[in-house]
């Protein structure tokens, strides 16, 4: 009786036993269901053989800060996840950058079969900078509030950025002197090589490097080499398409033979040889459609198609000096874009269709609307760092549109999952080039301390002492261009001084020396001649409202150029969201009169593009003005009161 008891017992036990591991073989069987949820959205379509450590990838890309924006999972399902996860202690708590090594925030994983990697508007600079981003990005009508127009903290809300990170110092302008001094230069030639290097052996190789323009201007050396230097840069870069904008302020000539040594390919299909210049003979890619240049390349990436088509600055005869290639017209060319993406479609069969613009995001965010059939627009001109590609419907379905910054301060690295010839997903992300955290490439340096050479004592001169943060960017006038404003102001003994909105130029510290080099970051242009006329208040304001409506016009595809032009000695009020004519109003001099349109006032400038001036170069004047003061003080900040 006591034998069959304990007999029983044992049962018993033996059953308990059975109870908890099945429970636990359901409680194994959630972990693993989740880890495949995970995978799921990591790697939907893409090949899992590409993964180092998927595990360590999928909880990756749940804690970067700047992660992906992945197609199949909306904000709504990413948060749930982010709660699981969480609950069951799968995930580290606290975020990635808090725990790994800082070199870790380059560690992408590879997903798909297809890795773009996109650099533009470095504008030259071969060494790491300080960049401050826009404290003022307006967007007008349906723009307002979006992306690109989104600055500091409305940036990092959107976003979902950590203030106060490494991520928040890059994209914003919040904090900038400490964050700057924290984290120090950006960009680099020397850095970019070794991270870009990475990028692609980390993916097998099957990447392509695409450079959007703005790369052959900007600096000193790139202005006295007449943009050799960066054509050795990029070609040791391994760049393999290129498009372009400043490019243009070259003699066509020049061009046409730096186009030559690239061992890249540089695409355009917006550009065209004029009928009178084919009729005399021009050079031209194609002499029956006028191409200027070949619109666009197809590249197998280990058995996917990719197709890269060219859209050059679509306003370059306007927005700078059309004398130096007066045999090319340019345009946005949509209808033209829409047969060749039709054609490629077509005749290609391409797995993946990128337009390499530089049209400003505005305009790509509209022409993503009315063209069909393009996957990605990867996007520069407008220098804007956006986390995440903005996903636009169309009638062939959705075309991201990315922008990548400027500086060499961001690569954007875009992989696509691709299945019989369509996209099926893709990842995203937008890297800042920090310099501290990335080993300089020896070649490059070496090749980059070569070009610099003979220009280096030149450029490393010390002019002054910067007393306050010097930066360009910006809607309206920035430290350093009210500084250019002051020295033309000065030398050329005149009460009101025009600069052009451009968007390069680079940042300066206080209690930094400013050098040559600064100044010619700033100013660094093949039309740098300055003036001094006499103009009525009138054409003034007329100046005013033309650069104005540039700007903010609310068709995206009459924006010209660049941001509002700098005014220095004289405030006034803008309204961007009146119509031509209609948006400046109430210039005031320095002194507190007004300006009147029936009278004439002495006014200093540089950069005409219709007639070269006759004044010396503007770097002249700003570098004889900062020796004469030995500090860099401002007055004072024009800057516009916004209704
Ligand atoms: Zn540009």
């Amino acid at each position: 009786m006591f034998a069959l008891y304990v007999f029983a017992l044992y049962v018993f036990a033996l059953y308990v036993f059975a109870l908890y591991v099945f429970a636990l073989y359901v409680f194994a069987l959630y972990v693993f269901a989740l880890y495949v949820f995970i995978l799921y959205v990591n790697y939907s379509n893409g090949s899992l053989s590409n993964s180092i450590n998927p595990l360590y990838q999928a909880t990756w890309v749940i804690h970067s800060q700047f992660t992906i924006h992945n197609s199949k999972m909306n904000r709504r399902q990413f948060i749930q996840l982010m709660a699981i996860a969480g609950a069951t202690g799968l995930l580290p708590k606290s975020s990635f950058a808090a725990q790994k090594l800082p070199t870790d925030i380059y560690e992408v994983p590879p997903f798909g079969q297809i890795r773009l990697l996109h650099i533009t508007d470095c504008h030259a600079q071969l060494l790491p900078v300080y960049y401050r981003e826009p404290h003022a990005n307006l967007g007008i009508g349906e723009r307002r509030g979006r992306a690109p127009h989104l600055v500091g903290d409305k940036l990092l809300q959107h976003f979902g950025i950590q203030p106060n990170s490494l991520e928040a110092h890059a994209f914003t302008h919040l904090n900038y002197i400490d964050a700057a001094h924290k984290y120090g230069k950006v960009g680099g030639f020397a850095n970019l090589a070794t991270l870009i290097k990475r990028l692609r052996d980390s993916y097998g190789g099957k990447t392509l490097l695409l450079d959007g323009g703005d790369t052959w201007q900007g600096s000193g050396t790139a202005y006295w080499t007449r943009g050799q230097d960066m054509l050795g840069a990029t070609n040791l870069l391994g760049v393999d398409v290129m498009t372009g904008h400043w490019e243009f302020t070259y003699r066509a000539e020049e061009v046409l033979a730096n186009i030559k040594k690239f061992t890249g390919e540089f695409v355009a299909q917006n550009v065209f040889v004029k009928e009178e210049a084919l009729f005399d003979n021009a050079p031209a890619f194609d002499e029956d459609s006028g191409l200027a240049f070949k619109p666009y390349t197809v590249r197998d990436l280990g058995g996917s198609l990719v197709a890269v088509i060219g859209q050059a600055f679509p306003y370059t005869p306007i927005a700078n000096p059309a004398r130096f290639i007066p045999d090319w017209t340019f345009g946005i060319r949509e209808n033209e874009l829409q047969k060749l993406v039709n054609q490629i479609r077509l005749q290609e069969k391409p797995d993946v269709v990128v337009l390499l613009s530089h049209n400003g995001m505005d305009v790509d965010l509209k022409l993503a609307a009315r063209v069909s059939g393009i996957n990605v627009i990867l996007g520069g001109h407008t220098h804007d760092g956006v986390p995440h590609p903005t996903e636009v419907k169309n009638n062939g379905g959705i075309t991201l549109v990315c922008n990548a910054g400027s500086n060499g301060k961001f690569i954007g690295v875009l992989d696509f999952a691709v299945k019989n010839g369509q996209v099926k997903d893709y990842q995203y992300r937008l890297l800042p080039v920090f310099s501290n955290l990335i080993t300089a490439d020896v070649e490059m340096q070496a090749y980059i301390d070569k070009v610099r050479a003979p220009f280096r004592n030149q450029l490393h001169e010390k002019l002054a002492v910067a007393e306050e943060v010097l930066y360009r960017r910006g809607n309206f006038n920035g430290t350093f261009d009210q500084l250019i404003c002051d020295a033309l102001r000065v030398q050329g003994d005149a009460q009101i001084a025009l600069s052009p909105g451009f968007r390069w130029g680079t940042t300066v510290l206080p209690g930094q020396d400013i050098t040559l080099e600064h100044v010619l970051s700033q100013t660094a242009i093949t039309y740098p001649q300055t003036y001094v006329r006499n103009m009525s208040g009138k054409n003034i304001k007329l100046i005013l409202e033309d650069v104005c409506d540039n700007l903010f016009n609310l068709d995206p595809y009459r924006q010209q150029g660049g941001d509002m032009v700098r005014v220095g000695g004289m405030d006034y009020v803008c309204d961007p969201t009146q119509s031509m004519n209609q948006r400046i109003s109430n210039m005031t001099l320095d002194d507190g009169t007004s300006v009147d349109m029936n009278k004439q006032y002495k006014v200093a400038g540089w950069a005409t593009v219709g007639n070269q001036s006759k004044g010396k170069p503007v770097w002249e004047v700003v570098v004889d003005y900062l020796r004469d003061r030995k500090t860099a003080k401002l007055d004072k900040l024009n800057t516009p009161k916004i209704l």
